[in-house]
């Protein structure tokens, strides 16, 4: 449940985000997370509800975009989608093993509304 400490130190962040007295009472917060990442996006939501917040943040809701796994094969160039991060990491075109990841391990808060 790697989640729930995540999701504290989003909190964390946020409430450095709105400590500024010219800011206002945070709407959405959205959030990138690559598949490589493990998240389960509701234990997430669920655990930003739970976690105690400040005024500003207290009506906050966490929007979680998942990221899919790509890897670039260094072999023939090809960049391939995982299905899931379980599958081998190999070239969905020619299944060479020399493969980069390219995106899947995304941990960023992409926008905040006031
Ligand atoms: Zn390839």
């Amino acid at each position: 449940m790697h989640e729930i400490k995540l999701t504290e130190n989003i909190v964390a962040i946020l409430e450095r985000e709105v400590a500024s007295p010219e800011v206002g009472r945070v709407k959405k917060v959205h959030l990138e997370v690559g598949r490589l990442r493990y998240i389960v996006p509701e234990i997430m939501q669920t655990a930003f509800i739970n976690i105690p917040k400040s005024e500003k943040l207290e009506k906050a809701v966490l929007e979680i975009k998942t990221l899919p796994l790509e890897i670039k094969c260094q072999t023939c160039g090809a960049v391939s989608m995982l299905k899931d991060f379980r599958s081998d990491f190999i070239c969905g075109k020619c299944s060479s093993e020399d493969v980069k990841i390219v995106s899947g391990d995304e941990f960023n808060i992409t926008g905040i509304e006031w």
